[in-house]
């Protein structure tokens, strides 16, 4: 096999630059777990004036901030509803049943969304015992499978407004907050305002090479440190990790829109190829969804073609389906070039060698 070019697999294959590194050699640090730490401390505060929330808590990955939240907010045996392509049903090992104990409703919504008068409707069911309360409304933003599609702000407080009114927590799964924010001018504090607790992820398009930061009121973030210790999530001199944070929020969220511009421009190159479906309209932020039925193969059949013959590989969420995320390390250039590289994989399929 090739060795690996251009890499639009995901917008974690990102890789902490030279700046970040240094940064990160340079901060101070202490024992977070006696919140001695100034550059945790640091990214805490900022992530929480960002988000416009009491306190915030600095934990090892996005999956941890989804499983802590369910801890904090629900009681084993509660549900959890959420769209039926989020993040925590297909891409977190099933930690929401096994560790907080609660059942996940995969509500059938599109591009990743629902709206309040499902939520109303899901939670309209008459008390009774044996049906499990919906504790927590879970919203993903961006929503990554299908797409990175951005969650309307009206219908995101429509669909938390509708939670609260039926006494249930509305959660924000904001791994990719920031490239919704971006995309659209409205800030984060207008996005969060309504959940109760939301976090964004370091580690994707933000380029850090670990973490995700979690926030909410001052008592659901002190009981958020206790299940930190618990899952053994505590760590010790961690600001050299955190630092990687506050380099990525004063360096790296601006520049999100390069990475929303050479989405469209893969998907607008691409669109030409004979057999590629894709939709450059559909394109809202940094990911590009597209399909290969029509060449004949198999998504996978595609990528090891793609990667053994180009050195380009994006990732196949379907049978037929690809998807290619643009990112700080992949340049204009790149996907020019990638996007070549796509055109002469189809033609050499059509011409059958
Ligand atoms: C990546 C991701 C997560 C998990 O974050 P990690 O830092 O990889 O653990 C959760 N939700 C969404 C939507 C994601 O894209």
């Amino acid at each position: 096999m090739s060795a690996i070019r251009i890499d639009l697999y995901s917008d974690t294959a990102t890789k902490p630059t030279n700046e970040m590194r240094e940064f990160m050699c340079s901060c101070e640090v202490g024992d977070e777990q006696r919140y001695e730490d100034p550059s945790a401390n640091e990214l805490q505060g900022m992530v929480a004036e960002m988000l416009g929330k009491e306190m915030a808590i600095f934990l090892p990955s996005g999956t941890m901030c989804n499983h802590i939240a369910y801890l904090v907010h629900c009681k084993p045996g509660d549900m959890v509803l959420m769209e039926k392509t989020a993040h925590p049903l297909i891409s977190e090992a099933g930690g929401a049943c096994a560790l907080a104990g609660v059942t996940i409703y995969p509500v059938d919504g599109q591009k990743g969304q629902f709206s309040a008068e499902q939520v109303a409707e899901l939670m309209s069911y008459p008390f009774s015992l044996r049906r499990p309360g919906v504790r927590v409304v879970s919203v993903e933003q961006t929503a990554n499978s299908p797409g990175g599609c951005i969650w309307p702000l009206e219908q995101m407080r429509a669909v938390c407004e509708v939670t609260h009114e039926k006494g249930a927590i509305a959660h924000m799964d904001g791994a990719r907050l920031l490239n919704a924010v971006v995309a659209t001018g409205i800030s984060p504090q207008d996005y969060a305002e309504t959940f109760d607790s939301v976090w964004i992820d370091l580690s994707k398009g933000l380029g850090a090479p670990v973490g995700g930061v979690l926030a909410g009121s001052e008592a659901f973030i002190q009981q958020a440190w206790g299940w930190k210790h618990r899952l053994g999530g505590a760590m010790r001199q961690s600001g050299i990790l955190a630092a990687a944070g506050i380099y990525a929020l004063k360096h790296n969220v601006d520049r999100l829109a390069e990475d929303h511009i050479n989405a469209k421009r893969f998907a607008k190159g691409i669109y030409s190829a004979e057999g590629i479906a894709v939709d450059p309209d559909s394109v809202e932020t940094n990911m590009v969804r597209f399909d290969v039925a029509d060449t004949g193969l198999s998504s996978s059949a595609f990528v090891e073609r793609l990667i053994g013959e180009e050195g380009v590989r994006v990732s196949t969420p379907g049978p037929t389906a690809l998807r290619a995320v643009p990112h700080l390390g992949i340049t204009e250039d790149d996907i020019y070039s990638a996007v070549e590289s796509i055109h002469g994989l189809v033609e050499r399929i059509v011409e059958g060698v």
